[in-house]
């Protein structure tokens, strides 16, 4: 689950990105950490980065990853608000690269505001889309809003789960923090959608509002509500990792990567969740999906959270 495709439009793809301020060394850092140069960003950048992507996952031990395309922010009456964006994959560079590579699966990404929303969804579940991203605090996107329930009926009768993204963020800008909270998917949830949310709803940053336990008791409520672990071994989001382990909990979490943000296990190690060898022998380990794999192995996760997504995604139909 939750590999992110990256691209610049270099190729034609029609996608771009936008770097300000912070972003700009974040990116040299990300790609330092794929072995990318940083002359990447002024190149095909889409090209590079599916080549190496697709090596990684050939030399790691999962078979497929669903990779994702990454929306436009637009207001609720479906203007795009490109003035406010880092970042744009279209649907069809995740789609094409589905098609060609069996190791990955096509995660697409459509504000329901948009005014061709139902016919983008139907184009990209005929074409093969596994799931549909969205990040509503950063693409403007209030999944309470009754005008998007057409759009989420749609998803539920296709069978195409949501992955949202839930809690604070800061590798791409915010446009609407309030938009983190996992209680806003309540109505997709009601439609019958299955709803997975990124990161279980934990915190990114020190002052952002950590929605963990309002996720966990949503459990309860919704049997077709899930999470996914992504970049939670990192140092800012791995506070409730240990959590996910718990009975009650486990059997709803996916294994997520959030691939390119780095994996770093160092507060595994400091929260004594891993012995100092079981850490520096993981943190070593080149290929960033197989690291964060292991770290997650090496704490406990079971082989279901590592394969669950298979029985949820909108795998060959
Ligand atoms: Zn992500």
């Amino acid at each position: 689950m939750h590999v992110h495709m990256v691209g610049n439009g270099g190729g034609g793809s029609g996608g771009w990105l936008r770097l300000k301020g912070w972003h700009r060394p974040l990116a040299g850092f990300m790609l330092r950490q794929l072995s990318l140069p940083a002359t990447a960003l002024e190149g095909d950048l889409e090209k590079l980065y599916a080549e190496h992507l697709l090596r990684l996952v050939q030399e790691s031990s999962l078979h497929a990853v669903v990779l994702l395309a990454h929306e436009r922010v637009h207001d609720p009456d479906g203007t795009p608000r490109d003035d406010l964006g880092s970042m744009f994959v279209p649907n069809n560079v995740v789609l094409n690269l589905a098609q060609r590579h069996p190791e990955f699966l096509a995660g697409v990404s459509i504000h329901p505001a948009r005014l061709d929303a139902l016919d983008e969804l139907d184009r990209c579940i005929t074409r093969g889309a596994v799931l549909m991203k969205c990040l509503p605090n950063c693409q403007n996107i209030d999944a309470s809003d009754r005008r998007y329930i057409p759009f989420w009926t749609k998803m539920a009768d296709a069978g195409l789960p949501l992955l949202a993204h839930t809690g604070g963020e800061h590798t791409v800008p915010v446009v609407n923090a309030k938009f983190a909270d996992p209680r806003l998917l309540r109505t997709p949830l009601e439609c019958g959608v299955t709803v997975i949310a990124a990161h279980c709803a934990t915190r990114s940053g020190a002052f952002d509002i950590d929605y963990f336990d309002a996720w966990v008791e949503m459990l309860q409520e919704f049997p077709n509500l899930y999470g996914d672990n992504s970049a939670m071994v990192s140092l800012n989001r791995c506070a409730h990792l240990g959590d996910c382990l718990r009975e009650e909990i486990e059997p709803r979490v996916l294994h997520g990567s959030d691939f390119p943000v780095p994996v770093l296990g160092h507060r595994l190690w400091l929260n004594h969740s891993l012995d100092r060898q079981s850490f520096r022998r993981i943190q070593k380990i080149d290929n960033a999906l197989e690291r964060d794999v292991c770290f997650k192995e090496a704490i406990g996760f079971s082989e279901e959270v590592f394969t669950r997504a298979t029985e949820l995604v909108r795998l060959g139909r």
